[in-house]
């Protein structure tokens, strides 16, 4: 049994800067893609999307991946003990490496930092599967436009219902900064390698505004308050 020291600090992995994806997007309209700011803003994603995986898997299996062996580039998991009275607050451990939390501290870790899967599991799971396998630039720019171009969809009442841009969940920023920015780079750029994304993002931007009237009311502050799916929300 292991006991922690000290509360220790849990670093996750920022979300990419709206400066960076402009600059990558300016630079593939323009036909000179900045092949070093591709790898960068498509590994920032990538740990994101890592993240938010994670922390589902600890939340629904009670499986820890320890930051500790992490950063030393091992793969190790920790279990969450189950409460009980003489330990309310469980420990989790690493099997390996012997670096502790306590459950407790481990979720006050992540809160309020945009990192709940919510409805959009399948495509954070794509990007990390597919990501590393990307060998082309143009491969890579696809799989992340495709990314930051999703949404989470409703887990309440109509898996088909589009409830939120998932780039709320990568790009710094508010939630109602998000669909004027994605609307700025899709637009942006006349190449046909990205058209099949924004044919889908008008889509469901259409599909969403019918469902929500308009972006206005839903960026306005009594959204959450009429939309079940929009709890998901409260961390912006
Ligand atoms: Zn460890």
């Amino acid at each position: 049994m292991c006991e922690p020291i000290a509360p220790p600090t849990i670093q996750w992995p920022p979300r990419v800067t709206k400066e960076r994806l402009r600059r990558l997007y300016a630079s593939e309209a323009a036909g000179l893609l900045d092949e070093d700011l591709l790898d960068e803003v498509g590994i920032t994603l990538y740990l994101r999307c890592q993240a938010i995986l994670d922390i589902e898997r600890a939340q629904s299996k009670g499986l820890v991946r320890c930051p500790q062996c992490q950063r030393q580039q091992r793969e190790s998991w920790a279990r969450r003990e189950r409460p009980s009275r003489e330990r309310p607050d469980p420990l989790v451990c690493c099997p390996t490496c012997g670096w502790s939390v306590s459950w407790s501290d481990y979720q006050r870790s992540y809160r309020r930092r945009q990192l709940n899967m919510g409805g959009a599991g399948s495509y954070f799971e794509a990007f990390v599967e597919s990501y590393p396998g990307c060998r082309s630039p143009r491969d890579k720019m696809l799989a992340i436009d495709r990314l930051i171009h999703s949404f989470h969809y409703s887990l309440r009442s109509d898996p088909t219902l589009p409830t939120r841009p998932a780039a709320v969940n990568l790009v710094e920023g508010r939630l109602r900064d998000i669909v004027p920015f994605l609307d700025e780079l899709t637009y942006g750029s006349d190449s046909p390698h990205l058209a099949e994304t924004r044919r889908a993002w008008e889509e469901t931007m259409d599909r969403w505004a019918r469902q929500f009237a308009t972006w206005e009311s839903l960026a306005g502050r009594n959204w959450g308050q009429t939309n079940p799916d929009a709890t998901h929300c409260k961390e912006d």
